[in-house]
């Protein structure tokens, strides 16, 4: 243990820290939600954080191999741990909705989620800690890496593979979720991969019989996948899709070009490979009965998380001393109002899939309190890029509550609580837990050691593969 390190002497500056800077971290959260830029055009937002942490004393290089908006952010005042925190600020396409307690599209894009709010919260670890090392003088470095384009693109494992989180020695993240807990359950792998069918355009009324549809091509397409998911293993295998190009405007035109771009998600390496597998030798199948030709484009690929209960047990006790967000009768009303469509039935499936099962969770429009259920050797039936990083370094992850009990990510209420106090509360309880962590894992040795020697146990027995590189069919 360091010996400058005292618990309630940390605890106070952090306090400290937040009272002096909540406004500020609150109008940064806001401008990110109000930009709401979607993945790989998050410059304004990632000018606004970098902006941010230079004048809170880091070194920022804006724009790493091939992502020009994402960036690392380091200070260091000697030797020591390296401590990163994973910020995002990416925006999903057409979600944006007014504050309010019913649906008011505005057309625009917005943060359902949440990724403001994990933008900035991350920052305030980053910065908050930077404050308790410089005044308890306790060596280390800490790094914030902006990553962008988490919704589309699976940006952190392209920054794996290029390196750019080498040197770590512990990571940590948070995200916006609608109950408050730290996660050690896994995740799903994901895959993307796009099938282009070329066919021929004719007149469809005068020369039918010189047409071959690319858009008949993707139907069918469509539904033999469709036809084949009664056919694999139920194993958490997810098959998502959407036709990114349904071959034309007009009726009268065959079809000369379509694609339908497929995401595949699954908790195992082979599970992935023999799903895709199959869909590659259906869309073959399928070109050759349309006569048109079929091009597979493989995309964004991310591995499933590794992780860490060393971590995470150290963050579970710091979040249990933050305390979860308390809140106040007029923020339940609202939360109510955000909710009130879903059927109980609805919201307790919803929660079933994190392990809460507690009917009396269901009682209250925003989850209280702190869940103690890790949900360890579970699998989160959703896949995220923040896995590749837990591969390079140990991590834990916490999530906050910010929306009502029952909520889905990626629906409006996400991105309505994620611009006003119930998004800014959790913000500030992550920030403040991802704070204390950071801490402990610089000045108690003993959390590090063992976390690493967690991480290495587990990579020995199971060695981390790009999640780009399945074997595909010829
Ligand atoms: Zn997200």
């Amino acid at each position: 243990m360091n010996k400058n390190y005292n618990s309630e002497k940390v605890f106070e500056i952090i306090s400290g820290w937040f009272d002096e800077n909540r406004e500020a971290l609150i109008a940064l959260s806001n401008r990110i939600w109000n930009l709401a830029e979607v993945g790989y055009k998050e410059t304004l937002s990632a000018e606004a954080l970098t902006n941010e942490l230079k004048s809170r004393g880091f070194t920022v290089k804006l724009g790493l191999k091939n992502l020009p908006t994402a960036f690392v952010a380091q200070w260091c005042n000697g030797t020591g741990p390296v401590i990163s925190f994973l910020g995002e600020y990416d925006a999903l396409p057409n979600m944006g909705y007014e504050i309010a307690d019913a649906p008011k599209p505005t057309g625009k894009n917005g943060h359902a989620c949440g990724h403001n709010l994990l933008g900035a919260g991350t920052l305030s670890a980053a910065a908050a800690a930077k404050e308790v090392m410089e005044k308890l003088n306790i060596k280390g470095t800490l790094r914030y890496y902006g990553c962008p384009a988490e919704e589309c693109c699976a940006a952190k494992a392209e920054m794996a593979a290029n390196g750019d989180f080498d040197g770590t020695d512990a990571v940590l993240r948070w995200h916006p979720q609608n109950f408050t807990y730290v996660s050690m359950a896994s995740t799903l792998r994901l895959n993307e991969l796009r099938f282009r069918f070329r066919g021929i355009s004719a007149h469809a009324q005068t020369q039918p019989h010189l047409g071959r549809s690319a858009l008949d091509a993707v139907i069918l397409t469509d539904i033999a996948v469709k036809y084949m998911r009664e056919l694999i293993p139920d194993n958490h295998i997810r098959i998502s899709r959407a036709i990114t190009n349904g071959g034309g405007q007009l009726p009268t035109v065959i079809a000369g070009y379509a694609e339908i771009f497929y995401a595949v998600s699954a908790a195992s390496r082979e599970d992935s490979q023999n799903v895709i597998n199959r869909m590659i030798k259906i869309a073959k199948g399928i070109a050759m009965a349309t006569e048109t030709e079929v091009e597979i484009v493989y995309g964004a690929a991310c591995s499933e998380v590794l992780p860490n209960k060393a971590i995470s047990e150290c963050m579970l006790e710091n979040l249990k001393k933050v305390g979860a967000p308390k809140w106040t009768e007029e923020e339940k009303a609202f939360a109510a109002k955000l909710d009130e469509d879903t059927s109980p039935i609805d919201k307790a499936r919803t929660m079933a899939i994190y392990n809460i099962t507690d009917p009396r969770v269901l009682e209250t429009p925003l989850y209280e309190g702190i869940s103690e259920n890790m949900i360890e050797n579970g699998i989160g039936l959703f896949s995220t890029d923040s896995a590749d990083p837990s591969w390079v370094a140990p991590m834990g992850s916490l999530f906050a509550a910010c929306a009502p009990v029952g909520s889905s990510v990626h629906s409006w209420p996400f991105t309505v609580c994620s611009g006003m106090s119930i998004g800014h509360k959790a913000m500030e309880v992550a920030g403040k837990t991802l704070v204390l962590t950071a801490v402990n894992l610089i000045a108690n040795e003993n959390v590090l050691k063992n976390a690493k020697a967690e991480h290495k146990r587990l990579l020995a027995a199971r060695p981390y593969i790009n999640p780009q590189n399945l074997v595909f069919e010829s």
